[in-house]
Formats: structure tokens, C-alpha cells, sequence
């Protein structure tokens, strides 16, 4: 009895102590792995955040002697890790998952996807669709998204209500499509959203023509002077399937990145996806320009596109980071996937083991991915002064024991479905698997209405 009065006492004490600084959320881990440049984990390790940003990492007992947090999240038996960071996907395309597979990229874009979103797409399609695609990065671990779609005010509004981080492009395209007629409509409507979401905190309004092979000369320029202008990201498609190199070839005698130098399209903060089919000198040029490279290792291997020479752009020091693509390559949007898949398409395609070992794939999809984003000194890693963006997993599950190596599970073994907590700009999106900022059943419910106005007008 006497003893359990000391310990009540000391607890007491111990929630009164003063010089305890008082913030908004502690996150006590069983390992946290925080990304930094030295690769530093901390086992067991707790965070301690205050509003949107990171105060501190450290020892569980050091945070508790120095704050007082009037949230506590306890994440003991599971591992504690940045959020991770997709750059590049088309969110609303979830709507179209399974409904063109087993074809190539070309045929598969031009035959089924391009009349597709040319019949359905509407404000409507995009805000369901993001809704989808935002549920599932929360529940899969995903904390900032790369995006190039159309209507993109709608999908920035979808992500900002989800409380995900994006950076958004809209699209681009030479040809009519469901929110321009002409690329001069789409340009407008570019510069209408950049205005519109420029001081955002989650939202970083982009630019993104869809590609070299379906924009010309006039319109690409007049996106990379958009981009330059408002100092915004410009996003494209590169270099991602070896018809693209022949259409590079015969209009302009230059690859794609070579053509695109030509014409002075890149400039900082420029992302491109894919970069599949590229020269030495191509990567070259990217290093010399800055150009962040999103690699995807899931949508190439579906649609047969070919493998990045992802050993080659990491020895360049080219800023490397990971994608899934939209939903109707790939079929999800499952990071935990992507890491594997990169790790092992490198693997193959080198015939060599060591070409991308675990924790370069964790690297990709969460600091090198930052980087890719022009984002690296405010996402990517778990540091103080940075934002809090961050997940919890479980280590608990069959395949996953035992644990030897933290980076070696969550690469190897781990899947969406383990992340447990997601966190957000010091905002909990999901605790123990419970999405707070989304209606699940609605979101669902929404989605499975709208496919079956997609399924009739696409006829299947
Ligand atoms: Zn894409």
C-alpha cells in the first residue's frame, strides 16, 4: 500500500514538473528510423512533435523527462519511420483500376485509357477518385503524393481535406480533353490553380504537360515559363517506353531529355517520371539540371516498358525517388510494394544482387524522394525542425518474425496493411487503423456508384 503511494506520488511529480516543455504529440516507438544522413535509429526511440513540426528524436525516457505532450501515441512494439513519399501517380485514376490490363503502354493509353477519361471524367469522377486514392495512401503509409491529372483544384481540395501533403500538376495535352480544348485552356487553368493554392501548407500547385510525345514545342516551352514564373514544380512523362525514343528520334534527331535540353525545358524543380530508356549523357543532363527522376518500378514491369538504369542514376547522384503510377498501371498505390519491386527489378534486370539493397530502396521512397521533390529540407526524414510526417507499422505478423533487421522488413516483408498510425503536418490521419479525416464506408460507397457509371460508358 505504501509503496503504491510513492509511485502514484512520483507520477504526480512527474506530470508537474516544471521546465517540462508542453507540445501537442509524443510518438513512443519501438524503433524509430529516422532517414537522416547518417542513418541514425534509435531503439527503442521516441518523437516528440509540436504543432506541424518535429522538436526532437531521441531515448523514450529523455522526450518524457523534457516535454509534457498532451497527446501520446504508443507505438512500443512497432517501427516508427518517415511517411512515405510517392512521386508519381494520377490519384483519380484508382477509378479505373482493372479495367484495361495486360496491354501495352501505347495501345493501352491510346485505345482504352485516352476514350476512357474522355467519356468520364468530369469534377465529380476527380473528387470521388481522389477520395479513393487518399484513403488508400493513409491506410498504406503514403504521407505526400506527386499528382498529374486534370481538374487538379478538385484533387487539391480531395487531398487537403484527407490532410495529405501534394504536389500537384495539372495536366497539359496537346489534344481536347475533359477540362481544355485547347493547351492554351489548360495553361490558363494551370496558372488559375497555381494562384489558387500557392500559400497552402499541404499544397504545392505544379505544372505538368503530360509529355514530349503529346505536346509541342510551343506548349511545353510556354509550361516550363509558367513553372519558372510562379517558381512552382514542372512535372512530366520521360523517357518511359522505347516508342517514345523512336518518335524522339524521328521528329528531332535527339532523345527525349536530349530534346527537351534543346528547347530549355529544364529548370529547377523539375520531376520527371520514369526515365526508362535513357543514355549516359541523358542522365548527365539530369544531374546538371537537377531534374528529380520518379521511378516506377511496378507500372514498367505491367505494361512490359523496360527497366530504369536505377544503379546508373544513383552513382550520378541524380535525386532518385519512387512511384507507383496511377492505379490503372500497377493496380494499387502501395509503397511498401513499390520499395520491393524496385529493389528486385534492379536486381534482375543488373543480374546483380547488391544493385539496390534495402535500404536504398527505403532511402527512395522517403528522403531521396524529398529530394526528387525539391522538398528534402522540409519532408524525407525525421528531424527536428522538419514537418511531421510519419507512420508507425507493425513488425507483428507471421511473415514478418522473426526480426533481425527493422530496414530489411519493412522492404522485404511489410505491406501497406501493417502501417498502423499515419501522420500528416503533426495531424493523426489514421490511429490503430482508423482513418479520422475520411468517411470510409462513403468514400467506398461512392466509388463503387461512380464505376458503374464508368463501366457503362466504356461498355464493359
Ligand atoms: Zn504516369
Amino acid at each position: 500500500m505504501r509503496a503504491c503511494v510513492v509511485v502514484a506520488l512520483a507520477v504526480v511529480s512527474l506530470a508537474m514538473q516544471p521546465g517540462r516543455r508542453a507540445i501537442s504529440l509524443v510518438i513512443i516507438g519501438g524503433a524509430v528510423i529516422t532517414e537522416d544522413a547518417r542513418h541514425s535509429v534509435v531503439a527503442p526511440g521516441a518523437v516528440a512533435i509540436d504543432g506541424t513540426d518535429i522538436v526532437e528524436v531521441g531515448a523514450p525516457d529523455a522526450i518524457a523527462a523534457r516535454y509534457r505532450a498532451s497527446d501520446t501515441i504508443d507505438a512500443r512494439d512497432q517501427i516508427v519511420l518517415p511517411g512515405l513519399i510517392n512521386t508519381h501517380t494520377h490519384a483519380p485514376m484508382v477509378m479505373y483500376r482493372g479495367l484495361a490490363d495486360d496491354l501495352a503502354l501505347m495501345d493501352w493509353l491510346q485505345k482504352y485509357i485516352f476514350p476512357a477519361e474522355a467519356k468520364t471524367v468530369s469534377p465529380e469522377f476527380v473528387r470521388i477518385g481522389t477520395r479513393l486514392a487518399a484513403l488508400e495512401m493513409i491506410e498504406s503509409g503514403t504521407t505526400t503524393y506527386a499528382d498529374m491529372y486534370y481538374f487538379e483544384e478538385e484533387i487539391a481540395k480531395a487531398t487537403r481535406d484527407a490532410g495529405l501533403r501534394g504536389v500537384l500538376g495539372q495536366t497539359i495535352i496537346q489534344f481536347p480533353v475533359a477540362d481544355a480544348k485547347t493547351p492554351a485552356e489548360g495553361l490558363a487553368r494551370a496558372e488559375a490553380f497555381i494562384k489558387a493554392f500557392k500559400d497552402d501548407s499541404l499544397i504545392v500547385p505544379a505544372v505538368a504537360p503530360h509529355a514530349m510525345y503529346t505536346n509541342d514545342k510551343a506548349t511545353l516551352v510556354a509550361c516550363a515559363e509558367l513553372a519558372h514564373r510562379y517558381g512552382v514544380p514542372l512535372i512530366t512523362h520521360l523517357a518511359e517506353t522505347e516508342d517514345e525514343i523512336r518518335i524522339a528520334r524521328e521528329q528531332h534527331q535527339a532523345t527525349p531529355t536530349a530534346y527537351l535540353e534543346s528547347i530549355g525545358f529544364w529548370g529547377a524543380k523539375t520531376l520527371a517520371a520514369h526515365g526508362v530508356w535513357v543514355t549516359d549523357e541523358d542522365i548527365a543532363i539530369l544531374k546538371r539540371r537537377n531534374v528529380g527522376v520518379a521511378h516506377n518500378p511496378e507500372s514498367n514491369m505491367k505494361l512490359a516498358s523496360g527497366a530504369a538504369p536505377v544503379k546508373k542514376y544513383l552513382a550520378a547522384g541524380v535525386a532518385l525517388g519512387l512511384g507507383t503510377d496511377g492505379a490503372a498501371s500497377n493496380n494499387d498505390q502501395d509503397m511498401f510494394e513499390a520499395m520491393r519491386q524496385a529493389s528486385f527489378l534492379a536486381k534482375h534486370s543488373e543480374h546483380d544482387p547488391t544493385a539496390l539493397p534495402a535500404q536504398a530502396a527505403l532511402d527512395m521512397a522517403t528522403i531521396g524522394g524529398a529530394r526528387a521533390l525539391s522538398m528534402e529540407r522540409t519532408i524525407g526524414s525525421l528531424e527536428p525542425g522538419k514537418r511531421a510526417d510519419l507512420i508507425a507499422v507493425s513488425v507483428n505478423a507471421s511473415r514478418q518474425t522473426p526480426l533481425y533487421e527493422p530496414v530489411s522488413h519493412l522492404v522485404y516483408t511489410t505491406r501497406g496493411d501493417d502501417v498502423r498510425t499515419t501522420i500528416v503536418n503533426g495531424k493523426v490521419l489514421m490511429k490503430e487503423r482508423q482513418v479520422r479525416t475520411l468517411d470510409r464506408a462513403a468514400v467506398m460507397a461512392d466509388a463503387r456508384r461512380l464505376a458503374e457509371r464508368v463501366r457503362a460508358a466504356v461498355g464493359r
